[in-house]
């Protein structure tokens, strides 16, 4: 069992400048008069030292007492050396007495996962945290956010204080969390041990068809592509010019005896001395192997001219051999193949007009929120149209699924446990957008939990944080983000690897490239940062790559602006500007 405290523990979340001290002093004497004694654990991140110089407790401290506790009668203050490895937030928590304290309030670790009050304020316009902190369980500001959290006056410091003194009344102890799945549980899984988690669970399609042509494209071979003919099929002409005889290639006059058009044949054989006027990708006659382009000849009646001297001639110049391109009984492609533009054509170049492919993948998709419209409906008051379902549904497109689409789904208990009732008959993988925060309004895990099964829901990454992944028995469900940049992010990086797995495309791996940053970037430890970022070739044929705009994980045009999302590892604090970095490239992804 986690160390931990049976007291309220409260944080507030803020960027620099927001008055969070202000605040707190405001509001300490505020939760005192209501009888709530509070505790505070704040976190420096400098050297802090509380002793002075030449006191006794210092000269003790300093002669290697560890720890130097010193009382009198007004207050006491322990003194750990702590020798650069701090103490967990945990076993900060414990060192608080429960039987004298009511609350513990938190300023600092904002890495750590437990409930916070966001405090916001319009003219710093800062980005808002709680579109990607679950642990946020109301916002304090002087603005209207999107949400479905609490909204608290950022000035009226007696409001917070309610708002407090209720929550106490109902804010479970730390302790009773488990790891797994739980907005504070500081064991939030990795994009890696997601996504592993996540492929363990995918089971590859099994049922194939024959697929004619037209239909082919997107869809991933079930069986090796084998060549029952050679391509070319016979020896012929790449130009325009004139064929001949390798042993003539001294000889500047030939006789004129032929001509030959593609689609047509010269019967003959060849002799010494004769060449036959050839088109482009028609056959060359018998024995002929050379041909010397149109441009390089003169010709007078029946006669050909070569200037050697000007025009060199090589055997085999200008002949494209049968089998060139492909060997017949040759591989073409292997299983698992996805057919795109190319790979179409070359199957029709084999002349085969249908091959076997992996039934494409059923995908149930739906939106969930009181405040998503369709497009094309008049506008309503305090809602937003639809994008989600329309970037998924291109992107399920793009990689040959079938959809099934559930439209928009209410954020009602009952209107999702029938559709995803319904869902889970007819689709073999589910996928939704919304829903799945800690809002009032996400009912997404109660429904999941009732019918199938959570493996988890929430990774250490953004955007994208809050993501459920799940299932129904064999059927696999994605609980998407509502923010239309995370629904983009978790799509390319979870449900695609999934559905290529599950379409039976083992040889997929996406894209990675080195790039060198074009400026200072920052990322939290232990979290996965996706930044949309647009990447080029520099003069010295380098690829480098810079941010775009703003990054908040509701706007969408960073998506359609950028070519490429910037991957800041878990374990990478600060990219310097001309540091190489990991670049993953969306121009063949969207
Ligand atoms: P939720 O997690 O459901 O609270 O959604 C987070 C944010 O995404 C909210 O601001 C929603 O309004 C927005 N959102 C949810 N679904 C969609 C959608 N289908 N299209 C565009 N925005 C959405
Ligand atoms: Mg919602």
């Amino acid at each position: 069992m986690r160390q931990s405290t049976p007291l309220p523990v409260l944080g507030f979340a803020a960027f620099s400048g927001t008055g969070k001290t202000t605040l707190l002093e405001a509001l300490l004497p505020k939760l005192l008069q209501k009888g709530v004694r509070v505790a505070m654990i704040k976190h420096a991140h400098h050297n802090f030292d509380i002793d002075t110089p030449g006191k006794d407790s210092f000269r003790l401290r300093k002669a290697g007492a560890n720890p130097m506790l010193i009382s009198s009668n007004f207050r006491n203050a322990m003194m750990t050396e702590t020798h650069d490895e701090p103490p967990s937030f945990y076993q900060l928590l414990e060192r608080i007495s429960p039987d004298s304290v009511d609350l513990i309030l938190v300023e600092g670790f904002k890495d750590e996962t437990f409930p916070k009050i966001e405090l916001n304020r319009n003219t710093l316009k800062k980005p808002w945290l709680f579109e990607d902190d679950p642990n946020i369980i109301a916002l304090a500001c002087d603005s209207v956010p999107k949400t479905d959290l609490p909204l608290l006056d950022i000035n009226d410091i007696s409001g917070i204080c309610a708002f407090i003194f209720q929550w106490i009344q109902k804010s479970p102890p730390l302790k009773k969390y488990n790891a797994s799945c739980d907005a504070f549980s500081k064991d939030i899984l990795s994009v890696k041990e997601g996504l592993k988690i996540i492929l363990e669970h995918i089971k590859p399609q099994s049922q194939t068809l024959n697929l004619p042509l037209e239909k082919l494209s997107h869809h991933v071979l079930s069986e090796p592509l084998i060549s029952a003919v050679n391509v070319p099929s016979t020896t012929n002409s790449a130009m325009d010019g004139y064929a001949i005889l390798s042993q003539d290639l001294t000889q500047e006059r030939f006789k004129l005896v032929g001509e030959i058009h593609a689609g047509h044949e010269y019967a003959l054989a060849l002799k010494k001395g004769e060449c036959v006027k050839i088109m482009t990708g028609a056959p060359l006659p018998k024995n002929a192997d050379t041909v010397v382009m149109k441009e390089q000849a003169q010709t007078e009646k029946e006669s050909v001219f070569f200037n050697l001297t000007k025009y060199p001639i090589t055997k085999g110049q200008n002949v494209r051999e049968a089998g060139e391109d492909i060997q017949k009984g040759g591989l073409v492609f292997p299983v698992g193949t996805r057919i795109c533009a190319a790979k179409l054509g070359m199957i029709a170049s084999l002349g085969m007009a249908s091959a076997s492919v992996f039934s494409p993948i059923k995908v149930a998709l739906f939106s969930t929120g009181d405040e998503v419209q369709n497009p094309g409906t008049p506008p309503k008051e305090n809602c937003i149209y639809d994008a989600n379902r329309q970037t998924l549904r291109a992107m399920l497109t793009k990689l040959g699924c079938e959809i099934l689409d559930f439209g928009i789904i209410k954020d009602q208990k009952t209107a999702l446990e029938e559709v995803l009732h319904q869902a889970k008959k007819e689709a073999d993988i589910i996928i939704s957008s919304g829903g799945v925060s800690v809002g009032e309004a996400d009912h997404i895990k109660t429904v999941l939990e009732k019918q199938g099964k959570i493996h988890f829901w929430h990774l250490n990454m953004r955007p994208g944080r809050p993501l459920v992944f799940g299932s129904f028995e064999t059927c696999p469900f994605f609980g998407l983000p509502g923010n239309p940049v995370a629904v983009m992010v978790t799509f390319l990086e979870f449900v695609e690897p999934a559905l290529r797995q599950m379409q039976g495309e083992h040889l997929w791996k996406p894209q990675r490239l080195t790039a060198l940053a074009q400026e200072t970037l920052y990322s939290k430890k232990g979290r996965t940062e996706y930044i949309r970022g647009i990447y080029s070739i520099n003069h010295k044929a380098q690829i480098e790559v810079q941010t775009i705009g703003a990054q908040g994980s509701g706007i969408l045009s960073s998506m359609n602006e950028a070519n490429c999302l910037i991957e800041i590892s878990p374990e990478t604090l600060k990219i310097n500007k001309n540091d190489a970095l990991c670049i993953i490239p969306l121009n063949t992804r969207l």
